[in-house]
């Protein structure tokens, strides 16, 4: 299948080459270079075997030369063959030592010989161009790279393995069908004649309807799980946020400074349990005492905490049932969303003599689905329990089901389109609207599933996707 995309690179004339190996120096740097003359441009350079009588898909050992013509490097070539290749075009791979003298000198002598240096992602979008990827398998492409969890890798594989592709064909392809029963009844409006039965258009749409919903409520975990569970701990002053912070990092401690999504120089502190990524959000300042949030209260700290998909509440046993505890609780409770889980947790139990009937006491404080939890931060008590707490309470979200997990904010919100545009067909087939209305609603939400896995896709769209490449993917 070859996309039919406007002015997209079809059939590219040109090659393009690049380093696809991370950038520096490195025991060997990759070279890519793919387009119609790959093989005679490299072949230019090559003293091997001749590079254009040798099989697809083989290595072979030879010299290459640099810009001055003079040989370069020992290295392996090796030849992929269209249309069988990752971009569907002819591609060569050199392998060469990894100096950056060598894949910049061997970059300038590609140049030399007719290659163009690619842009970033040019690869994928001609593999996407091509045929040989659709759009969402195209994205976990830079998804499986970027991954740093388990959860993440999880995620994009099966995104690359292309079962968000099959659902969402499967639920456009049963929308074309609607759709041409619906066009039927347009063909011969003279006669007046209704042809498709109202209530099975209904029953038809709204499981469509339903199913586009479910994908669409699995993206809050499907984004955590992708860009790591953003998780806030707050608390009044001194009832040991920072200590605790500490004994959930313990020896896992990592510091992340490149999570995909977030600034290249954020620096957050993150643990990882049972391969699922937690950044803990804004803890920078709770290794200050002279920090303003501190002081400030804990309205601000919750609305500092806005984004966290789990918020970590601290109590201290001699606050349970204060006034300060009830007003906190109310805070706290109007002010998060239907996404974020609130998880209480009772710290310095080792200063009460009964930590039960404290926590006891809690738990009848709060509402039916708050968890409390009792810890000792500073004598590391109950902490291996929140941590598996932390990682329940993003995997019952996957256990109720829900083998399939959006986590991809275009495809998102694609979704949400659709179902917006297939609650106007519902509404439409209601209240007897006239068909050409509800076949033009019907368009519109196979419009949208259609640009999720880029059967219909605008330069727009593409360039918004590979500008966030890397080149040499
Ligand atoms: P924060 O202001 O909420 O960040 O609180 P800190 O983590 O700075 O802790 C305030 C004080 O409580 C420090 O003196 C800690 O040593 C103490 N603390 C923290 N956790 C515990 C605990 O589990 N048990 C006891 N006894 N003291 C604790």
């Amino acid at each position: 299948m070859e996309n039919n995309i406007t002015k997209d690179i079809i059939g590219a004339s040109d090659t393009i080459c690049a380093v696809s190996t991370a950038p520096g120096m490195g025991g060997i740097a990759v070279i890519r270079i793919s387009g119609p003359q790959a093989i005679d441009i490299v072949g230019r350079l090559w003293h091997g075997k001749k590079l254009d009588t040798i099989a697809t898909h083989t290595a072979h050992l030879g010299r290459i030369d640099g810009p001055d013509s003079e040989i370069l490097d020992q290295g392996v070539a090796t030849v992929f063959r269209a249309p069988n290749t990752f971009t569907g075009e002819d591609t060569v791979e050199l392998s060469v030592h990894g100096s950056p003298y060598i894949q910049q000198q061997l970059l300038a002598a590609l140049v030399n010989t007719g290659c163009r240096i690619a842009g970033p992602g040019e690869f994928t979008r001609r593999a996407f161009a091509n045929g040989r990827l659709d759009l969402t398998e195209a994205e976990a492409v830079a998804d499986i790279i970027a991954a740093s969890s388990r959860a993440a890798h999880n995620l994009a594989v099966s995104q690359l393995r292309g079962d968000l592709s099959r659902s969402i064909d499967a639920l456009r392809d049963s929308l074309v069908h609607i759709a041409s029963m619906l066009e039927l009844e347009l063909d011969f409006s003279e006669e007046d004649v209704s042809f498709a039965d109202r209530d099975l258009l209904t029953r038809l749409a709204t499981d469509i309807c339903d199913k586009v919903d479910s994908m669409a409520s699995t993206f809050a975990t499907g984004d955590a799980l992708r860009r790591g569970v953003p998780v806030a701990i707050i608390g009044r002053p001194n009832v040991g946020k920072s200590c605790l912070l500490n004994a959930l990092l313990g020896t896992d401690r990592a510091i992340v400074s490149d999570i995909p999504g977030t600034t290249r120089d954020t620096v957050e502190d993150t643990i990882d349990i049972n391969g699922i990524t937690f950044r803990f959000i804004d803890t920078a300042g709770l290794r200050h005492t002279d920090d303003p949030v501190e002081t400030i209260g804990i309205q601000r700290a919750i609305d500092k905490a806005r984004t966290a998909r789990i918020i970590l509440w601290l109590v201290t046993p001699d606050n349970i049932g204060t006034d300060d505890f009830e007003e906190n609780l109310r805070e706290i409770t109007a002010t998060i969303s239907d996404d974020t889980r609130l998880i209480a947790v009772l710290n310095k139990i080792d200063l009460d003599s009964a930590p039960d009937v404290t926590l006891a006491h809690l738990v009848s404080a709060l509402p039916q689905n708050v968890t409390a939890l009792p810890v000792s931060a500073r004598l590391n008590k109950g902490i291996d329990t929140l941590r598996v707490t932390l990682s329940a309470t993003i995997t019952a979200g996957l256990d109720s089901g829900e083998n399939l997990i959006v986590a991809n904010v275009r495809h998102y919100h694609a979704l949400r389109d659709a179902s917006v545009a297939l609650r106007r067909v519902l509404s439409g087939l209601a209240t007897a609207q006239y068909t050409d209305l509800i076949a033009q609603d019907l368009r519109e939400a196979i419009h949208h599933l259609s640009t999720i896995t880029g059967s219909i896709t605008t330069d727009n769209i593409l360039d918004s996707i590979f500008e966030h490449f890397c080149i040499g993917k």
